[in-house]
């Protein structure tokens, strides 16, 4: 039997925001494929799951070389930016012992050439 969760809203409270583009600092981004790494400590493989376009896919044997996390769980979101081009952007989640780290990977583009919102456009 699946157990709903009550209140659901009431867990995000007050704190959820605009994510902002690292390269850019526009909030036009758009999620795109989503991977989980489900990883015992200092496994040599884990279960990976990948959801992207309405596909899932699962190998419960994988490599652990794109795993954000060094020894456990990690999951990363790709993300498009409309503002400053296609080249991706990744936002990275490691388990590292007791702590969670987050973090990003993306391309740098020439902002200029990207036609992004630059503080200088207000001069
Ligand atoms: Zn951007």
């Amino acid at each position: 039997m699946e157990q709903q969760i009550q209140g659901y809203h009431d867990l995000f409270g007050e704190g959820i925001d605009h994510l902002h583009c690292p390269r850019c600092g526009a909030e036009s981004l758009h999620q795109g494929e989503v991977i989980v790494y489900d990883r015992s400590e200092d496994q040599k493989t884990c279960v990976k799951t990948s959801v992207n376009a309405g596909q899932v896919s699962v190998d419960p044997k994988a490599s652990n070389a794109l795993n954000p996390s060094s020894r456990r769980h990690g999951l990363t979101i790709q993300f498009a930016c409309e503002k400053c081009g296609d080249a991706p952007i990744i936002l990275k989640i490691a388990q590292h012992k007791g702590s969670t780290r987050i973090g990003w990977a993306f391309q740098h583009v020439p902002l200029q050439a990207s036609g992004a919102f630059h503080d200088s456009d207000l001069d």
